[in-house]
């Protein structure tokens, strides 16, 4: 779909700004502070879902005040598309065990659900301590499978969006905000 050479390109499918990278900024600071006041004392796994939230994870856990280890997951239901297959692949597992953590699951957007409704109870199953999931994005007028984050930053409407670690075939992951995908241009 984004086919794009030249910054013309890439700049004319941003067809507006729906989350600044301010009010991102606060949001992940107070999420940050909330998860330092929930896990104190406890032994805390950060798990990124790959690659969308990766830009969320490094900014969360810079604002999260106590020792966490993390590790990286890579779970597909999308292929270069902006609809859910509802399919989902785990192309790439944890190197913990996790039995003796309490993993917080970062992820970027819960959208039909299908990916985290089937993550988490294949999560629990290697009885961690507990599963929490911190999403950035919420968009609960897309869910298809009954799935509700514990902690979600922003509800957002039935956009498809880019930027801040979520792309568009690859691309706008280094926006530094949140925007909403222009197709038809
Ligand atoms: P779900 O399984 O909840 O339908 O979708 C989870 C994954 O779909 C997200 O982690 C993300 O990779 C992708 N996704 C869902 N909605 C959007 C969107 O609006 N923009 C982008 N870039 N990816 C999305």
């Amino acid at each position: 779909m984004c086919n794009i050479t030249t910054k013309d390109e890439f700049e004319k499918h941003i067809k507006r700004i729906l989350i600044t990278e301010q009010e991102i900024q606060e949001a992940v600071i107070k999420a940050g502070a909330e998860i330092s006041k929930e896990y104190e004392g406890k032994p805390i796994l950060l798990v990124s879902i790959l690659k969308g939230s990766f830009v969320f994870l490094s900014d969360l856990c810079r604002a999260i005040t106590l020792p966490c280890e993390m590790d990286f997951m890579i779970a597909k239901s999308y292929y270069n598309s902006t609809e859910s297959s509802g399919e989902v692949k785990i192309l790439m597992d944890l190197e913990h065990d996790i039995s003796q953590y309490h993993v917080i699951i970062v992820e970027d957007i819960v959208d039909t659900g299908q990916t985290l409704s089937k993550l988490v109870p294949m999560l629990k199953e290697r009885n961690p301590l507990s599963v929490s999931v911190v999403t950035l994005l919420d968009k609960p007028s897309r869910r298809t499978a009954p799935f509700n984050p514990d902690k979600t930053l922003f509800t957002i409407p039935d956009h498809f969006v880019i930027g801040y670690g979520l792309d568009c075939s690859e691309y706008y992951r280094n926006l530094p905000y949140i925007a909403e995908y222009n197709a038809e241009v």
